[in-house]
Parts: C-alpha cells; sequence; structure tokens
C-alpha cells in the first residue's frame, strides 16, 4: 500500500499516520521530521533549509524529491509506505508518479482554517518519537511531557500564529490543487479532519480495507 496524506499544518497528518502504521505495518515518511533532523544536525542541507522552514514557505522540489528518492528505496518500504507533508506541490506528485507508478490512496484530512490556527498554536510535539498533543484538547497525562516515550515536549519553531499563518497561505497556494491532482486520478478519500481522531481512523480504515 502506498498513501498520500494531504491536509492543511496541524490536520492531524501524524496521528492518522501512526494509526494506519500500527494497522497496516507500512513505513512512514514524514519529509518535515526528515528536514527538521538535517536542522538539528546542522548538516549543509539542514542550514539551507532551517530559514525557510521558519518563514512557513517550501524547500525547492528538486531538493526534496532528491531525499525521498532515497528513502522510498530503503527495505522497510518494501511493503509500502506513508508520506506525510511529500507531495506539497503537483511538481512533486508527478515526480512521485513517475518514481513509483502511482499512489493507491490519498487521503485527504479537511480542516477549517480557523480550527488550524488554534491547534498550531496550542501545538506540543515530542522532539524523540514525534508525538503529538494539544496543550487545549490533548494534554498529555503528565504537564510538559511525552506520554510514550518521557521526552520533555517542546513547542516546533514554526508552530507560532506569524509562522502558521504563513504555513497555511503556502498550503492552499501550492498543496491544495493536489486535491483535484488525485481526484482526476480516482484516488482520493476526503475525511473531515474536525472529528475525533478515532472516528477519522474508522473512516479512513473501513475505504482501505
Ligand atoms: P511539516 O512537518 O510537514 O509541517 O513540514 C515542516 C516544513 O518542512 C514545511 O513548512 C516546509 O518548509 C518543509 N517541508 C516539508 N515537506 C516538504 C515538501 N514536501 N516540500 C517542500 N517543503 C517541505
Amino acid at each position: 500500500m502506498k498513501i498520500v496524506l494531504i491536509g492543511a499544518p496541524a490536520a492531524g497528518k501524524g496521528t492518522q499516520a501512526r494509526k494506519m502504521i500500527a494497522k497496516y505495518h507500512l513505513a512512514y515518511i514524514s519529509t518535515g521530521d526528515m528536514l527538521r533532523e538535517e536542522v538539528a544536525k546542522g548538516t549543509p542541507l539542514g542550514l539551507q533549509a532551517k530559514e525557510i522552514m521558519a518563514k512557513g514557505a517550501l524547500v525547492s522540489d528538486d531538493l526534496i524529491i532528491a531525499i525521498v528518492k532515497e528513502r522510498i528505496k530503503a527495505d522497510d518500504c518494501k511493503n509500502g509506505f506513508i508520506l506525510d507533508g511529500f507531495p506539497r506541490t503537483v511538481v512533486q506528485a508527478e515526480k512521485l508518479d513517475e518514481l513509483i507508478g502511482s499512489v493507491d490512496n490519498a487521503i485527504y484530512i479537511k480542516v477549517s482554517d480557523e480550527v488550524i490556527l488554534e491547534r498550531i498554536t496550542s501545538r506540543l510535539t515530542c522532539p524523540n518519537c514525534g508525538a503529538s498533543y494539544n496543550k487545549i484538547s490533548i494534554p498529555p497525562k503528565k504537564e510538559g511531557i511525552c506520554d510514550q516515550c518521557g521526552s520533555a515536549l517542546t513547542q516546533r519553531k514554526d508552530d507560532t500564529y506569524e509562522a502558521g499563518k504563513a504555513r497555511l497561505a503556502t498550503f492552499h497556494e501550492q498543496s491544495e490543487p493536489l486535491v483535484a491532482y488525485y481526484e482526476k486520478q480516482g484516488r482520493l478519500l476526503t475525511v473531515d479532519g474536525e472529528q475525533d481522531a478515532d472516528t477519522i481512523f474508522s473512516q479512513i480504515a473501513a475505504a482501505l480495507d
């Protein structure tokens, strides 16, 4: 199974991806996580990506395509994978089709801008295992500590109101056309991302099964 997740920042892509991995045993590929790792290590790629990410813009198609091209060759991708945050432009989607034939499903998690901005500014993330929380609606059991791995939770540098607004604008301009792209291919599943996470997952699982 080859799946791509489409959705604005904080739409719940990571949360649904985790649930899908557990059920379908797929590799999880988050281009955002991969870039944040490069930034943390201070590699040339990380240095290049750092400012672009902080502004809420996109790194170049060529750069991200090269990263994904290598990643999907890895052994853990043989049984299929979930791409979270890639493709983010139609050029990336066309390149992905060239690389793998086509995806099986594109899942669009649809959430209003108002809810997205609320979620972005109250999101807490685990820098160790990637788990995501919300200070208001999904707080960790112990304040500031990840339920999954016990690490200290942080706020992503681009999870501010200003960067969030820029990321949302980038989503509408550059990533939303992917909805029409996959709809035309007959591979699109749209789910209402404002329902609770388990309800969303049961709708996704019903469609995939
Ligand atoms: P994310 O964690 O998916 O929200 O990604 C964080 C940031 O990484 C984005 O705001 C972009 O700057 C960059 N990024 C992640 N994936 C891509 C992509 N497929 N194309 C371009 N930039 C990306």
